[in-house]
């Protein structure tokens, strides 16, 4: 299929290109609608409105949704084990449930009889799966959702499914091959470990495979990874962001610059510590208000880190995009009252070829943070002194912070995988 006809019929659904306004509108009748239904059929909502003295009639507008508090994935989990399965979210009795599923947490995950229950086509066609596909899902049938979650927008979309599950590489390759396989759904690490075991098995993918199309989730996608993939099969990978809770989230377009809101949800980027509302382009934590009636999630905190921005996309879609997932709000360490994040480090870092590895060591003296970057190198830079001083405007630029940078020799950083060791005691 040429690039062209997975560019056919762009939108799926017409409100993907509707005005701030409309979408406002929309966001506001579905926010209405769910507070009603959620109140009035899910103890724990009930319970949660009235703690915080809110009637759900009062729920009309986005702002008034932030009179509600949030709910983290570990209350989530502490409310399923007091009040077993769903902690009282579920709107349904449990035998209505389509299925049912347990994902690390442990957490019950519920799948309603509602079509399209994870909302993940929108995704799947913005990124140009098209009827006549035949798309390999390498994600996990069982247990957890991973599997029936990636298959059921492909089936929405018309494209045959062959479904792999996780593992047996080799198996994997024959099946690829033998059935003219055009799709890839898993993670983007395992199609990489595909492609790298059919060249010793003396394939070539570009030539001995069919892949052209791949939807890629369940770990940070770096450009790195996208390239070296995309290069080895002759394809182009789509990333997508969900939860197993939430299902779909966000999704690419064919721009790759980010990633469009769902329709499905109301997401919010909070301030991890404050829970104050942040603009575009600030970093903070995804907070997710589902339209779904089966299990109405409000203000749910999925503890991933990102910030959205509402500049234009040329694909034309108007939903504003998460710009990249950055992590783990749990791995976020303040420093002078600014959040680092090791992989927004990372990102820096990663732009200096002459940098191997290095540590983020952050201590406290006189009641001031200090930040010093350790810093093995790979390579000797022609200035050291004009290299540290491009060094340090790029952390400053980045973080918002200025460090301290140190360069050590190869093997005298401290033996840990963490890139940020906090030596500040509070006593
Ligand atoms: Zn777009």
């Amino acid at each position: 299929m040429s690039q062209a006809d997975r560019n056919q019929g762009y939108y799926h659904e017409e409100r993907e290109t509707a005005s701030v306004d409309t979408w406002r509108a929309y966001h506001e009748r579905r926010l209405r609608g769910l507070a009603e239904h959620a109140y009035q059929f899910a103890p724990a909502i009930t319970a949660l409105f009235d703690k915080a003295g809110v009637r759900p009639d009062e729920i009309t507008t986005l702002e008034s949704l932030q009179r509600l508090p949030v709910t983290t994935k570990t209350d989530l989990a502490r409310m399923q084990a007091e009040d077993p399965p769903f902690g009282g979210f579920l709107t349904v009795p449990v035998n209505q449930l389509k299925r049912i599923f347990m994902s690390p947490g442990p957490i019950y995950d519920p799948q309603g009889k509602a079509g399209s229950f994870w909302a993940w086509s929108e995704g799947f066609f913005a990124a140009g799966f098209r009827p006549g596909d035949i798309v390999i899902n390498t994600f996990g049938y069982q247990m957890t959702p991973a599997g029936l979650m990636f298959e059921e927008p492909l089936l929405d979309l018309g494209c045959c499914v062959i479904p792999t599950g996780v593992g047996n590489t080799e198996t994997q390759i024959k099946i690829m091959k033998d059935l003219g396989v055009t799709g890839f759904v898993g993670m983007a690490s395992f199609l990489r470990k595909i492609g790298v075991a059919a060249r010793e098995l003396g394939l070539e993918p570009t030539r001995d495979l069919a892949l052209e199309i791949g939807y890629v989730a369940a770990e940070i996608l770096t450009d790195a990874l996208r390239q070296e993939v995309e290069e080895l099969f002759g394809m182009r990978l789509f990333q997508g962001y969900g939860t197993a809770d939430c299902g779909c989230l966000a999704y690419e377009c064919r721009e790759s610059n980010g990633m469009h809101l769902t329709a499905n949800a109301y997401v919010e980027i909070l301030d991890p510590q404050t829970r104050k509302v942040l603009g575009p382009g600030e970093p903070g934590e995804v907070v997710v208000t589902l339209f779904n009636s089966t299990y109405p999630l409000i203000r749910f905190a999925t503890g991933d880190l990102s910030a959205f921005t509402i500049e234009p996309c040329a694909c034309g879609r108007t939903a504003p995009r998460l710009t990249r997932i950055m992590g783990r709000v749990d791995q976020l360490t303040k420093v002078k009252g600014m959040f680092v994040h090791p992989a927004q480090a990372q990102a820096i870092l990663a732009r200096f070829p002459e940098v191997g590895k290095f540590q983020i060591i952050v201590t406290r003296e006189s009641e001031v943070d200090r930040m010093k970057f350790q810093l093995e190198l790979k390579s000797d830079p022609d200035s050291e002194t004009a290299f540290l001083e491009k060094l340090s405007s790029a952390i400053q630029d980045g973080l918002k912070l200025r460090p301290e940078l140190e360069i050590v020799a190869g093997g005298s950083l401290e033996p840990t995988e963490k890139l940020i060791i906090d030596k500040r005691t509070w006593d």
